[in-house]
């Protein structure tokens, strides 16, 4: 059964259509890598299913129930966290509270923060729990502006797991790495879902990354599904190469 499942969905920006009737299905504890150049509708994509963008026509389920339009908070709510660069709006906080905070606000507590982060017992325990997964433990009390890029986005990914997903969303997790970097991020990530049995939908245009990495793939270009299959049948997919692949990407 499908566990996320995007439906025809279009969406444009003044005109210009971003998604043109895009379908996909993301399968229960599959690693789903959707690839494609910059300007493909990859991050759109990611912002309609997580609700911040309504789109024009087409339809979002989750488990079989619609979701379409829903608000971001209760979307999180249900199951589908998204990580992107969320740690960095709070340079002066620490690794733990923004954790907290992230937990906060899938509760929908944020509205009584004007209590300190240390009174909400259960959300700290949490976020503990949550840095301890990505091997953020001792790193805690830091300051998130001190963190290196590569711990930065393993704050990312702990403060998405605070929402104790089913589907993680990361848009291009690997963004910026080194390619060293890159290898020991791509393995962090696969350990710790699969440990966690969270189901992952990944963008990505490193292809060698994708491949590691994705146990299917789906290619967008502009705004397209052009096509979608295993990583090896991705890799011999001609019309994949002509547009993508074969771009030294
Ligand atoms: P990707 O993540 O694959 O690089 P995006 O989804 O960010 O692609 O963007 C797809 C296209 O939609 C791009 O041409 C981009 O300029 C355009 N676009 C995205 N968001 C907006 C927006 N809020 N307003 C106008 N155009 C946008
Ligand atoms: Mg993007």
């Amino acid at each position: 059964m499908a566990l996320l499942r995007v439906e025809k969905v279009y969406k444009s920006f003044q005109g210009f259509l971003a998604l043109s009737g895009v379908s996909l299905e993301v399968r229960a504890e599959a690693f789903h890598a959707l690839v494609g150049p910059n300007g493909a509708g990859k991050t759109t994509l990611f912002n309609v299913i997580t609700g911040r963008l309504v789109p024009d026509q087409g339809r979002v389920f989750f488990r079989d129930r619609e979701i379409t339009g829903w608000p971001t908070p209760k979307v999180a709510r249900l199951g589908i966290a998204v990580a992107f660069q969320r740690a960095q709006p709070f340079p002066s906080m620490t690794v733990l509270e923004a954790v907290v905070l992230a937990r906060l606000g899938y509760t929908g507590q944020t509205f009584r923060l004007l209590r300190p982060l240390s009174s909400f017992p259960e959300a700290q325990a949490k976020a503990q729990a949550a840095l301890a997964k990505v091997g953020l433990e001792a790193h805690a009390g830091r300051r998130v502006a001190e963190l290196p890029l590569g711990d930065l986005k393993r704050l990312d990914v702990a403060m998405a797991l605070v929402a104790e997903p089913e589907i993680l969303l990361l848009d291009e997790p690997l963004a910026g790495l080194s390619r060293a970097e890159r290898r020991r991020m791509v393995d962090f990530i696969g350990d710790l879902l699969r440990r966690e049995g969270v189901t992952l939908l990944f963008t990505e245009h490193d292809t060698e990354a994708v491949l590691a990495l994705a146990d299917r793939v789906t290619v967008l270009h502009q705004g397209q599904v052009l096509a979608e299959g295993t990583p090896e049948e991705i890799r011999r997919d001609a019309a994949v190469r002509a547009a993508f692949l074969g771009g030294g990407a």
